[in-house]
């Protein structure tokens, strides 16, 4: 009965099919990995937590609980945290997680960089912008050396591996960045000379991704099963969260709703087609509709523009509206297609939510064949630490056991974990 909750295949008030074609036999070892991970995701989730609590929540046996938690201590995942207070008998330890194992991640995006130091809560320990090379080689050498000076900045901590999400598509089978016309990269190795240089294993990730798992993971929604995260920033990326799996698809590729063709005869697109939805509802895309309303401007930033907005600017409103519109209507191919239960929206748009939410909103509905629309929100951070938290996730998923389906990479971490037979 655990086994089929924890998968979410089984609930008091519905039972879904389990398709035993592609189950394997669990072994005891299985058993004993899953166990596990139920037991990390909710030390991680409701921490601190005793043992007492640990075993009513999972409703595994006392003595697996101990079994489990002492081999996470003895691995260093887990420490004792307070001790609680009873009003009579024995205290019990609080188990928390251990907070010294730390992350280095980085976000690639056109123009600027972020690498950081997050702890395994994903609490950021420091973090340093860079601008970043139009050529992967570049790119790369810069990167190395600020991952290095953030490494160095916290030596007392123990590092885990290396997280990197970037604005646009890796291949886990041949290990490439395969598509990013945003960032202008041809098909390179991102990968491998991170993982020679800095002796830690490095997992890559698009930017929308990054995102659907910095919601599932961080976020609370552990009963929603299908999820889109539309991010919005240059270009235009969606991440999706189907089935409670996130869809890859052929060589990474899936969710490049953002490429389709709207408009063959609208404005040249970074992909080299013309009239594709990001063109008409990025950033990018409200910068140019201000220009052509407002001849004399020298072009804003997208950060100016939402200044002159959110200070009333009319023409400034006007662009983010036309924007909002074109928003709203792509998101009904991800309706059509997809039928979430939930969009996000991660993008610094939503600073004004209240204002251009609506708008998406109506135009997404307007596109609803039948049944409910599904619930549209703000991302629960702002895109930028979104992306980053993500990547936090993105190097934890795989120590944490099966807690998130079809988020596992396909590769197994380079610290090997000892498990206690
Ligand atoms: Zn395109």
């Amino acid at each position: 009965m655990l086994l089929l909750s924890f998968y979410g295949f089984g609930s008091r008030t519905e039972m879904r099919r389990i398709d035993f074609t592609n189950t394997m036999v669990a072994s005891s070892e299985t058993a004993r990995d899953i166990n596990r991970g139920v037991l990390l995701n909710l030390i991680r989730r409701r921490q601190p937590i005793s043992r007492a609590d640990l075993a009513r929540v999972s409703g595994l046996q006392r003595s697996t609980v101990s079994l489990i938690t002492e081999q996470l201590i003895r691995e260093k995942w887990v420490v004792y945290g307070a001790m609680g207070r009873l009003p009579r008998g024995r205290r019990p330890t609080f188990l928390r997680l251990n907070d010294r194992r730390a992350i280095v991640v980085a976000d690639l995006r056109p123009g600027q960089s972020t690498v950081a130091v997050a702890d395994v809560n994903g609490h950021f320990l420091s973090q340093e912008a860079m601008p970043t090379p139009t050529d992967p080689k570049t790119t790369l050498e810069q990167l190395l050396a600020r991952m290095r000076h953030q490494m160095k900045l916290h030596s007392d901590r123990v590092f885990e591996g290396v997280g990197i999400s970037f604005s646009g598509r890796f291949d886990l089978t041949s290990k490439h960045v395969v598509f990013a016309p945003n960032l202008k990269w041809s098909e390179f190795d991102l990968k491998g000379p991170i993982e020679k240089a800095t002796g830690m294993w490095v997992d890559i990730e698009n930017a929308a991704n990054a995102c659907v798992l910095a919601e599932v993971w961080f976020g609370h929604i552990e009963k929603v099963r299908d999820l889109v995260v539309v991010t919005i920033a240059e270009g235009l990326g969606t991440g999706i969260f189907s089935n409670g799996q996130l869809v890859r698809g052929l060589n990474g590729m899936a969710g490049e709703f953002g490429h389709v063709s709207l408009d063959p005869d609208g404005p040249a697109c970074a992909c080299g087609q013309r009239g594709c939805w990001e063109v008409f509802a990025s950033n990018r895309a409200a910068l140019r509709y201000y220009h052509e309303s407002n001849a004399s401007s020298k072009g804003p930033t997208f950060q100016d523009l939402m200044v002159l907005a959110e200070g009333g600017d009319p023409l400034a409103l006007k662009a983010l509206e036309k924007m909002a519109h074109a928003i709203g209507r792509g998101m009904r191919m991800i309706v059509a297609g997809l039928a979430p239960e939930e969009i996000v929206v991660a993008a610094e748009l939503t600073r004004m939510w209240d204002r251009f939410g609506p708008i998406i909103e109506a135009e997404m509905v307007s596109g609803v064949l039948g049944g409910r629309a599904p619930r549209l929100r703000p991302a629960i951070a702002e895109p930028s630490m979104a992306r980053l938290r993500g990547t936090v996730a993105l190097v934890l998923q795989k120590h944490f056991g099966p807690s998130i389906r079809g988020m596992q990479t396909s590769t197994a971490p380079k610290r090997a974990v000892v498990r206690a037979q």
